[in-house]
């Protein structure tokens, strides 16, 4: 039967409910007059919500009495293309999240919320060809309607191409019910036209006034090959050391698509996405940009989304959710930082933002560009398996050269508040000859612990397994995994000592350590706590570009994208426990963060100096580090993965749960295991076959108790990616067969960037 018959509209919304709702069309209209791809308004039990259209059936499972009728259609087109329709199939099937909240999730809060998708369209006019014929008299009898197409032909003559506002119109006398008589007759007719506020923090004017560098050899190569692939899917890894001018490469690439008439959407990690970075896209094109920031309001990120669908704006710049908005004509898509962990949705819908882009750029048929200095290793398994190009960029742009880099063996030797001699010396003479210094240091606060001292009590959150951070100025308990805040005891609540120590190096202590050591130069704190305002990273980052001799102390929001002309010497004070995190990506991560943070030494003047402050530097990964960088450590870091049998050689998911009694969440995963649904012929496990997965727990989470909740977890992996999803897909189906424990809270992990 074809759709024009069928009786029901099938809608879904957004909602944890892994199915869709049906509904009969408003009394005089057919089912299929409600296109798939638009919102509609719906009663859903006592509440008016906003669903969306996703088929039409025939039947339903809903006894007759029991249908509701749609309330308003709110859409003349649909939403999202075809394309995006599919990308948001393929996002649901892949992360087992319902289909409803998936697709509610790829829109712009205001159309969530059933708000106007045409916010952004004018009506105009447009004289018609029967218009065009009219004798130039005939309409003497109505002046105000001949006086009006008057207007409209002489505009038509001037430009055949041009229609014409209607708020022009009325701004030059004439009147809407005059041109809706004109149009009556034919003579006239109306069409719309998509407009821009331009006070729209979202959609900027390229100002196009960079100069353009000389390409090296390395980036023209990268940039051929790029531009051969354009017009067809393909993903290219660009691994260029920090500084080699990968940017350059994007900025030509994105000049390459948008001469063959075709938009650009660039993925730039959270922290990375700062007003230097936008002002680098701004100086360097002429076309109108849409700029994705946590800054918008709800309307200007709806005129940016506009603007892109209707392929108005050329390049498209956000953060990780920038990879669902709609583009009219797509071509490219580059992905900057891929390695970068805010790629990962870590609640809710559980996706990859980068792996969503290659999907899509697949069913855009365009290529995408992953760009790193460090690229991760599934990355670089795939290109090692051929499934991605790859282009190189091994020499520093402008010919700048790659710092020098010193283990510093700190056992037994000294240290003020953490500091060595040789650091603070190194320190000192780099300011003293007129250049910047930068301290690394993992930890934002004053310090990490407060104990006392005669009888060993420490303070300790009461909702997580965590002790919480000493913070000055507020001066004040933290606790930096659930935000709780505690004022801090002048005596130990425990034996009532006033000798209460804070043990260990935040940025703020470094912060007043290093103002001590060197009085006369300014010390500049970045992390969390002093970036919070919308400018302020901006305004520090920029004083810093001024050059001046400075100190930098900072947490890995330093590490990433930043370009410090002035900066000679970098000085890392604790990076020996990341090599010893708990999660099987802990020494990628490790290594990753210490190459970035040493990439960001002696961008331009002289040899750039990094000093790494360690108790191991005969760990072998710290060796080969020093020795080879980043790309020495590949090998090594991939054997280990193919032995233990762990990603990128096979694929992973976790199942989470948390409740606020004690043992529940194990208890329900420990049902899930018990079941034996990870193993296609229920209950058999054959090793080593196909339709085979690895348990392992459940286990509780390395912090168990978090924000007042115990977590624990289940990881299933397998070599097959087929039997990993359809034993996920038995076990949600366990889950939805049995009624959970109240308070109980479950979530699927697919492909998890953490498993602690
Ligand atoms: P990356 O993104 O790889 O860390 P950038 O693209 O930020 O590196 O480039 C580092 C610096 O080198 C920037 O100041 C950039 O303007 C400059 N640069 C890039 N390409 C060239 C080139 N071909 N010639 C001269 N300078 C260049
Ligand atoms: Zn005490
Ligand atoms: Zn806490």
């Amino acid at each position: 039967m074809s759709q024009a018959q069928s009786k029901y509209i099938q809608v879904v919304i957004a909602s944890p409910l892994r199915r869709h709702f049906d509904y009969l069309p408003k009394s005089g209209k057919f089912a299929s007059e409600y296109a798939v791809g638009t919102r509609v308004r719906i009663s859903f039990g006592r509440r008016k919500l906003t669903g969306l259209v996703i088929g039409h059936a025939n039947n339903t499972e809903v006894p007759k009495g029991s249908l509701k009728q749609i309330e308003a259609s709110l859409d003349r087109e649909p939403l999202l293309t075809e394309t995006l329709m599919t990308l948001v199939q393929w996002i649901s099937d892949y992360y087992h999240h319902p289909y409803g909240d998936t697709l509610f999730n790829l829109l712009p809060n205001q159309l969530r919320k059933g708000g106007e998708q045409n916010a952004y369209q004018q009506r105009c006019w447009k004289i018609t060809t029967h218009g065009l014929g009219l004798p130039e008299t005939a309409l003497a009898r109505a002046p105000k309607q001949q006086s009006l197409l008057t207007h409209l032909r002489v505009a038509y003559q001037q430009n055949p191409g041009q229609i014409i506002v209607e708020a022009d119109l009325i701004n030059a006398g004439h009147k809407r019910p005059s041109a809706l008589q004109l149009a009556k007759k034919l003579l006239i007719e109306e069409s719309s036209q998509a407009y821009y506020p331009n006070d729209c923090q979202g959609i900027l004017q390229g100002l196009g006034s960079d100069a353009l560098p000389t390409l090296n050899s390395e980036q023209g190569q990268a940039c051929e090959s790029i531009a051969s692939r354009l017009g067809q899917f393909d993903t290219v890894l660009l691994e260029g050391i920090t500084g080699s001018g990968k940017t350059e490469v994007y900025l030509r690439s994105i000049a390459e698509a948008l001469s063959r008439g075709t938009q650009v959407l660039v993925l730039i990690p959270e922290i990375g996405l700062t007003p230097q970075t936008i002002n680098r896209f701004v100086c360097r094109f002429t076309v109108p940009i849409a700029v994705f920031h946590s800054g918008l309001t709800d309307r200007e990120r709806l005129a940016a989304w506009t603007a892109a669908k209707e392929g108005y704006a050329k390049i498209i710049i956000g953060t990780r959710s920038a990879v669902f908005t709609p583009m009219l004509n797509p071509g490219l898509i580059i992905i900057d930082e891929e390695h970068d962990g805010s790629y990962k949705q870590q609640d809710s819908l559980r996706y990859s933002a980068r792996d969503v882009s290659i999907v899509r750029a697949s069913l855009e048929k365009i290529p995408v560009v992953l760009g790193s200095a460090t690229p991760s290793l599934e990355t670089l398994f795939n290109v090692q398996t051929n499934k991605y190009r790859h282009a190189v960029l091994n020499h520093r742009a402008g010919g700048a050269q790659p710092p020098t880099i010193e283990l510093l063996d700190i056992r037994n030797l000294p240290l003020h508040e953490g500091f060595s001699d040789a650091a603070i010396k190194a320190i000192g003479d780099a300011l003293s000859s007129g250049q910047q210094a930068m301290v690394f240091i993992n930890r934002r606060g004053y310090a990490p612990l407060l104990m006392c001292h005669d009888c060993g009590w420490h303070a300790q959150c009461h909702h997580c397994d965590a002790r919480l951070t000493l913070h000055n100025s507020p001066r004040e308990l933290r606790c930096h995994h659930c935000d709780q805040r505690a004022s801090v005891p002048s005596h130990c609540p425990r034996c009532q000592s006033n000798r209460l120590l804070n043990i260990g190096q935040g940025t703020q202590k470094s912060t007043d350590t290093l103002s001590a050591l060197f009085p006369q130069y300014p010390v500049v704190r970045i992390d969390r706590d002093t970036t919070q305002g919308k400018k302020a990273i901006g305004e520090q980052i920029e004083a810093i570009n001024r050059g001046e001799p400075t100190i930098l102390v900072g947490t890995q929001m330093l590490a990433k994208g930043h370009h410090f002309p002035a900066l000679h010497t970098v000085v890392v004070l604790d990076i020996d426990q990341g090599l010893f995190h708990p999660d099987f990506r802990g020494p990628e991560k490790t290594v990753q963060l210490l190459t970035q943070v040493a990439g960001r030494a002696g961008r331009s003047r002289q040899i750039g100096r990094v000093i790494v402050q360690t108790h191991m530097p005969e760990h072998p990964l710290m060796q080969l580090w020093q020795a080879q960088g980043y790309q020495g450590l590949i090998d090594t870091l991939l054997t280990e993965r193919s032995l233990r049998s762990l990603p990128p050689y096979s694929y992973m998911a976790v199942i989470r749960a948390d409740s606020k009694t004690p043992s529940q969440a194990l208890s329900f995963l420990a049902a899930i295991e018990q079941a034996r649904l990870a193993h296609s012929n229920s209950g058999q496990p054959n090793n080593g076959q196909q339709g085979h997965c690895q348990i392992v727990g459940p286990l509780p989470a390395v912090m168990e108790k978090r924000a007042g909740r115990h977590r624990a977890q289940l990881q299933l992996t397998s070599t097959h990616r087929r039997s990993l999803h359809q034993a996920i897909d038995r076990i949600i189906q366990f889950i939805d067969g049995n009624k959970l424990p109240s308070g109980l809270r479950w979530s699927i992990d697919v492909d998890p960037q953490e498993v602690v």
